[in-house]
């Protein structure tokens, strides 16, 4: 008779850890469904896919910015050197992954945490903690640090031989580098700066928006990682791309409700205003900002365009109003 195969949930983010223990569990006969988180707060990344497409193994992709959001702003385990609710986010992730257990038939959960490695999430209190939280005590699997971890369900039972997992800790890459090799992982993404809730700047905006809007639609936290955030003297938020990438995704993110700008006679940047209503003082301010960086900046007076009309500014009056309105 054919023993059944094993199957187990694997948190698959696509980096190197994820995919050593991938590769790990595959190693010992487990089938893996892969859960892949995204949000409103992560860098965009095909990295998920194309692991999972690289060893074969079914993916899940799960937008949860609605729970990262309220954890944000309320975490029960506190924020890390960002706005970044690591504990908690994990409890979320692996809470999602018990729930999928269940529907896909599987006994278990495999994740590439590596103890000692991150400041916040993956020193052993937390651990425990996430371990508790989501209800997963001794179903979770860590196989990159699983034998400096106290013995799992998946390994007392014998699902898993202990004996061939790892005992990586630290935040040093070498020993993950070193299994990449020895297993023979093939490619992987060097690490990337992922969660856009660890960066300061991004903190800070997030934190401000917050404090402006308690409970921001997905459009407001899309725009914090796009350009220079200004707002008006009436507290209108002015956003004005850095590069040209920038404008092209900013272009695509227009709705109907918004006030664009335009330079008039030259080609450039526009000024997003989410906020139709805006008076003129506003777009006055705007069309300056505009036109400050914009190649006009060095011209006496420019014209600035939008739907219902147009305002002529003056650049050499920017420098001066950009210390005047406030900037996140
Ligand atoms: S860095 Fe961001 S995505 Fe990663 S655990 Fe922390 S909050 Fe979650």
């Amino acid at each position: 008779m054919v023993a059944m195969k094993r199957k187990a949930i694997a948190l698959l983010s696509g980096g190197l850890d994820s995919q050593l223990v991938v590769k790990l569990m595959l190693g010992q006969g487990i089938e893996l469904f892969a859960l892949n988180f995204y949000s409103a707060f992560h860098v965009p990344s095909k990295a998920a896919e194309k692991a999972a497409e690289k060893f074969g193994i079914n993916l899940k992709k799960v937008d949860f910015t609605d729970q990262l959001l309220a954890a944000v702003k309320n975490p029960k385990y506190g924020h890390g050197s960002g706005m970044n609710p690591c504990v908690d986010c994990r409890i979320i992730e692996f809470t999602y992954a018990k729930n999928y257990m269940k529907e896909v038939g599987a006994e278990f959960v495999v994740s590439g945490e590596v103890l000692g490695s991150r400041p916040m999430s993956q020193r052993m209190a937390p651990l425990k903690a996430i371990v508790a939280d989501s209800g997963l005590d001794g179903y979770i699997l860590r196989p990159l640090s699983a034998k400096l971890l106290p013995p799992t369900i998946p390994e007392k039972e014998g699902w898993v031989d202990r004996e061939k997992l790892l005992d990586i800790q630290g935040r040093s890459r070498q020993p993950q580098m070193f299994w990449a090799k020895e297993l023979n992982l093939g490619e992987y993404p060097s690490p990337a700066g992922g969660c856009l809730l660890t960066e300061k700047v991004f903190a800070v905006r997030l934190r401000d928006l917050l404090e402006r809007k308690p409970d921001p639609a997905r459009r407001d936290l899309d725009l914090l990682s796009i350009g220079r955030h200004f707002f008006s003297s009436e507290g209108i938020r002015i956003v004005i791309p850095r590069r040209e990438e920038e404008d092209v995704k900013l272009r695509k993110m227009l709705q109907r409700d918004d006030l664009v700008l335009e330079l008039k006679d030259y080609l450039g940047p526009i000024a997003l205003l989410p906020d139709k209503n805006a008076s003129r003082q506003t777009l006055e301010e705007a069309g300056t900002l505009l036109s400050r960086f914009s190649k006009t900046r060095d011209l006496d007076k420019v014209i600035i365009k939008y739907a219902q009309g147009e305002v002529e500014v003056s650049p050499s009056k920017a420098p001066q109003l950009e210390l005047q309105l406030s900037r996140v």
